[in-house]
């Protein structure tokens, strides 16, 4: 190791120490010369240009390379306030130029050999691998299939390479047998209500072994969020093993921002080994909304989309990401978050129908507090003709003061509060009664939601936010008890020790 190398220190630390040859590096700043002013192009080695309608996606803080987050707007970017969501720019552009089905196919994550290098020579060797004389009478041809197909089969291997294979086909389960009691009520056309459940702060788990029995009888699944906020808690994966013991069949929650390729096949084969049977596959919140010191905004080494992908395949196909044959592969009911409310119902529709391909088995949605919205959205994911492909859980969330009713419309992203309940929210909190109106709102919202069964909606999923104690009222007005409904025992009172004389 040489004592000094000046070079190495302005050398980003992540990018891959190797000697290129001349003809690499002026290809490269040739590269990084023209797409750098055209496209923002940060060199991220693995160009998706032309699936993107022209427009660099690894602008997102997020790192999302398959469409946008559930908190994207037309407005802005939720993370970084002071420039637009690309990915909403990427989706306006594409529909403008009627490339919108392009960004159904699933794409890898990045191949951190390439990071900083260029993709023309990929695309150079990929032409003379299908012979140059081939790729350019095959471009200039007048029939249109044959030059879409020549395109193909220059830019396809250079974009899906061999350990990927991603594409914007329907996977549908290889399984037969429900992975999950959750599944198999879905399967039997029940509507079902799940409950999410924050795991604790501390390492004393009473409060939290208390409300899986609270509302276990009246759920059919409780959900353990996974580090909200990007404010750590008790891991999702044990506290589902928690619920198992407790006799509560669980929901994992797993969030991409807090997890590598190798992190997250690792953890999912544990839960597996655990007995968790239902996978929730989310972006997690920004480390944005964490508490200081604020952590690396940047090391988002999978998107959701390629968690359901990775995912799918490894208990489908028997296969790790790198290859490698899974022998015993791990059974699993997987599902993704769907934001209703995020950007434009057309936009929101795409993306779910990229994570129906790629392998949600259901949605639990963002919060709903608007139906009529909720039923554009179905009607987009209708045109799509996925309703029959995946069951889909509506967010409800009781509301308890006004202030955080303010705080979930100005604040969360992709979540929206008409003006006239905000009103009566208002209204209440001067009555002084904003809880008891917050579960009346909730109560008409799920009669409302109750009409779309059939029609697309398979049941709800309650996040009370802490509130969990109100779950059992709200399932039991709402009128969507469990068939097999049986009311927990009372519990016993203790007697009065007899006083000493
Ligand atoms: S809103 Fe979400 S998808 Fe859009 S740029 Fe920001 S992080 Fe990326």
């Amino acid at each position: 190791m040489p004592l000094f190398t000046p070079g190495r220190r302005w050398q980003p630390p992540f990018s891959p120490f190797e000697r290129k040859a001349f003809g690499d590096r002026l290809l490269q700043g040739v590269e990084y010369a023209v797409k750098g002013p055209l496209f923002g192009c940060r060199m991220c080695g693995n160009c998706l240009l032309q699936e993107t309608a022209f427009i660099c996606s690894m602008e997102c803080p997020k790192g999302a390379r398959n469409g946008p987050c559930g908190g994207s707007t037309e407005e802005h970017c939720y993370v970084d306030e002071t420039r637009p969501c690309i990915w909403y720019q990427v989706y306006d552009r594409a529909f403008r130029m009627n490339r919108q089905e392009m960004l159904l196919e699933v794409l890898p994550p990045l191949d951190w050999d390439k990071v900083g290098g260029e993709t023309w020579g990929d695309v150079v060797r990929q032409v003379r691998k299908v012979g140059t004389r081939k790729v350019f009478t095959g471009l200039l041809s007048r029939n249109v299939a044959e030059r879409a197909h020549t395109w193909e089969a220059v830019f396809r291997p250079v974009r899906q390479p061999e350990w990927w294979q991603g594409d914007s086909q329907y996977h549908g389960p290889k399984y037969q047998e429900p992975a999950s009691e959750l599944e198999r009520r879905l399967k039997a056309g029940e509507f079902v209500v799940t409950a999410e459940v924050a795991p604790p702060i501390s390492a004393k788990i009473d409060k939290m072994v208390k409300n899986i029995d609270i509302i276990k009888p009246y759920v059919a699944a409780v959900n353990f969020t996974d580090n909200p906020s990007a404010a750590p808690r008790t891991a999702s994966w044990a506290c589902s093993a928690l619920s198992i013991k407790q006799g509560a069949e669980p929901v994992m929650q797993i969030a991409a921002r807090d997890r590598t390729r190798v992190g997250l096949q690792s953890e999912v084969m544990g839960a597996a080994d655990l007995g968790i049977r239902n996978i929730l596959c989310i972006s997690g919140d920004s480390m944005k909304m964490a508490p200081p010191p604020r952590g690396r905004m940047d090391i988002i080494d999978v998107d959701a989309v390629q968690m359901l992908w990775v995912l799918r395949r490894m208990r489908d196909e028997g296969l790790y990401l790198d290859g490698r044959q899974i022998k015993t592969p791990p059974v699993y009911f997987l599902g993704a978050a769907a934001s209703p409310f995020a950007s434009e119902p057309k936009f929101q529709a795409l993306r779910e129908h990229k994570k129906v391909n790629a392998g949600a088995q259901f949605f639990q949605t963002n919060l709903v507090y608007d139906a009529a919205h909720m039923e554009i959205w179905l009607n987009e994911l209708a045109k799509r003709g996925i309703l029959d492909k995946v069951y889909i859980l509506i967010g409800i969330t009781p509301l308890k003061t006004l202030k955080m009713a303010t705080y979930m419309n100005n604040e969360v992203p992709g979540v929206f509060i008409p003006e006239p309940l905000m009103k009566r929210m208002q209204a209440a909190d001067q009555a002084g009664n904003a809880q008891e109106e917050g579960v009346q709102i909730a109560l008409e919202l799920i009669e409302k939601i109750k009409k779309f069964e059939g029609q697309g909606v398979h049941g709800l999923h309650i996040m009370a936010v802490g509130w969990e104690e109100i779950v059992p009222r709200i399932v039991t007005e709402g009128g969507v008890l469990p068939p097999d409904f049986s009311p927990p025992a009372a519990p016993a009172v203790k007697e009065q020790a007899a006083a000493p004389a």
